[in-house]
């Protein structure tokens, strides 16, 4: 079983990687470590290696394979970056995260449904990954506590980039986001001494931000 799963995350990985949505090693090498079907319910083992989203239940999910690469290309994470991710769904895009940063890095993963939060910390454990700390709680307010951080991603649509989180990144960090009340982008906010540059880079659907400064 394991290594028909290796063979299929390693063809998977040389799609994305042929289509251009892995681009540099660490996402690669991330992406071929990280078990996907450690992440998904029983149920749906035998599709986490097809590159689409599934079902995780409470009407979320796990998204698919190249949106994660294209988040996680965009977040230009180095060894060491502290990351702020909101939406912990599955835990997968917080384990990818991990594995980049490194030991040196830390991860802080907020879900808004209890019984998510669980799968996502049972999951990671499952996959002997440490270093991702999975919390309860709307992430759009961020966590005030940890702050500022390196790299923050957001994992659900936000009706508008919300404040706090701008506020919790730091200066010469990216945050990247999708935002939108019916078409959603995915945005890039840049986070300079004085200045904040926000960027588009193309339509993405993802499941709605529900909270304080979501919907
Ligand atoms: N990153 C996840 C994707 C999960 S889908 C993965 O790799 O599997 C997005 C998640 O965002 C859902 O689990 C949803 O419950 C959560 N969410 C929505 N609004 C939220 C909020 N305000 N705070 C934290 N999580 C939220």
């Amino acid at each position: 079983m394991e290594v028909k799963f290796k063979e299929e995350r390693d063809k998977l990985v040389r799609h994305l990687k042929k289509i251009g949505y892995i681009k540099s090693e660490r996402v690669e090498d991330a992406m071929l470590n990280v078990q996907r079907h450690l992440f998904v319910p029983f149920d749906e083992i035998k599709y986490a290696y097809e590159d689409r989203p599934l079902p995780i239940g409470a009407g979320q999910t796990i998204s698919a394979p190249h949106m994660v690469a294209i988040m996680t290309e965009y977040l230009k994470l180095k060894k060491g970056d502290k990351v702020l991710e909101i939406g912990a769904g599955s835990g997968y895009q917080a384990a990818i995260i991990s594995r980049i940063v490194g030991e040196g890095g830390k991860v802080i993963s907020i879900e808004r449904i209890e019984g998510l939060a669980d799968f996502a910390r049972e999951n990671l454990k499952r996959a002997g990954i440490k270093d991702v700390e999975v919390m309860r709680g709307d992430g759009s307010l961020g966590f005030e506590p940890e702050a500022p951080y390196d790299k923050i991603c957001v994992t659900c649509a936000a009706p508008d980039i919300p404040e706090p989180l701008v506020g919790q990144l730091r200066v010469g960090g990216r945050m990247v986001i999708p935002v939108g009340r019916h078409a959603q982008e995915l945005y890039l906010l840049d986070k300079g001494e004085d200045q904040i540059v926000k960027r588009k880079v193309g339509g993405v659907i993802f499941v709605p931000l529900i909270g304080r400064y979501g919907f």
